[in-house]
């Protein structure tokens, strides 16, 4: 969270601005939370240059809820064609299939996902409902340099690179994403959808799962995470009054070089991910034994650098360089490792 943000919700937290009680318990129904969210909904609109032919939710649920909920709106008859290339891809399809003819019509996984499989290389159908891609995959630390122009919809999970770079809206039918790694706290999923796929909605859904009556009634057919998405709404503030997609891109880029160069210069911290794949929020890293690995988280916490341990399923270190990331603490991790190198290499 950028540091500016906590203090505003700090500063407006018992009352606020004049309104005599806090968010955390505003009604949603309240003049004060319309105007939240109206206001939420204009800046993300803005931002990403989203227009009247999208339809923007905040719903609740996390990222995977809508591994389910995709396929019980979209899919059909047809098949839902998964592009495999990490972990999180892996679970969407996986999620799928309870739901729907999920297929795979790409996958690195052989390769260990060191790389994005080239889009021409794609086995899919022309009768296919969608494809679903994961723009950046959090663990394995690749992404999608470039977003392929199909004739098919195309449905991306961009929770981790959310609001990183400017994206061509043109390209996606569907964009999801659980706020909590770049663009506000856990609680809040945004969901972005053409109007156009909502007409395919199937009828009977559970209405909570109905992706055309949740944008009925505007994201709140039941209650709505209010605090988180006021918080939200501070995030999208904050990236606008930062410099918007342009901004964040050159940030994201600086930040992840600063860590690439290391590791690529030196023969001592390793990356296996392809060049023209790597992630640009979060760089993986190994060292040659892992008992050095625990000697780094050690040292690094004792210097105040938390969160470095690479995700439980497949070990090693990772650093993660979400929008509030501070250049100045890439660089102080660079210099700290830079110092283990001289100590253990
Ligand atoms: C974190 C993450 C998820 C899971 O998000 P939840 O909100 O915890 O459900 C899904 N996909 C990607 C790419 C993620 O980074």
């Amino acid at each position: 969270m950028p540091a500016t943000v906590l203090e505003q919700v700090k500063a407006e937290l018992l009352d606020y601005r004049g309104s005599g009680i806090s968010v955390l318990e505003m009604s949603h129904r309240s003049s004060e939370f319309a105007r939240i969210a109206e206001q939420s909904q204009l800046q993300l609109r803005q931002l990403l240059a989203v227009d009247d032919d999208w339809k923007v939710l905040f719903l609740q649920g996390g990222a995977s809820s809508q591994f389910s909920l995709l396929a019980m709106n979209l899919a059909g008859k047809g098949y839902a064609e998964h592009i495999i290339t990490g972990h999180w891809s892996k679970r969407a399809f996986q999620e799928a299939t309870a739901i729907a003819s999920a297929r795979i019509a790409a996958s690195s996984e052989q390769q260990d996902y060191r790389d994005i499989p080239a889009a021409a290389e794609w086995r899919l159908d022309d009768a296919s409902a969608y494809v679903h891609i994961t723009t950046n995959e959090t663990i394995h630390g690749v992404a999608y340099q470039d977003i392929p122009q199909l004739d098919m919809p195309l449905v991306a999970d961009m929770s981790s690179d959310f609001l990183s770079r400017p994206i061509d809206i043109n390209r996606f039918s569907l964009i999801y994403a659980g706020a909590q790694k770049n663009a506000g706290p856990a609680g809040l999923t945004y969901v972005l959808i053409k109007r156009s796929l909502l007409e395919q909605v199937p009828a009977g859904l559970p209405s909570m799962f109905d992706y055309r009556l949740l944008a009925a009634k505007k994201s709140m057919l039941n209650t709505p995470p209010v605090f988180s998405w006021y918080v939200a709404s501070l995030v999208l503030d904050w990236v606008t009054n930062s410099g918007g997609m342009e901004k964040m891109q050159q940030l994201a880029l600086k930040r992840s070089a600063l860590l690439y160069s290391i590791i690529t210069e030196s023969g001592f911290y390793q990356n296996s991910v392809a060049e023209n794949a790597r992630s640009r929020m979060n760089v993986v890293f190994r060292l040659q034994n892992p008992e050095l690995e625990v000697k780094f988280l050690q040292q690094a916490a004792q210097a105040g650098m938390i969160g470095l341990k690479g995700h439980r399923s497949i070990g090693g270190l990772r650093a993660s360089l979400y929008n509030a990331m501070p250049v100045s603490e890439v660089e102080t991790l660079v210099e700290f490792m830079r110092e283990f190198e001289r100590q253990h290499g």
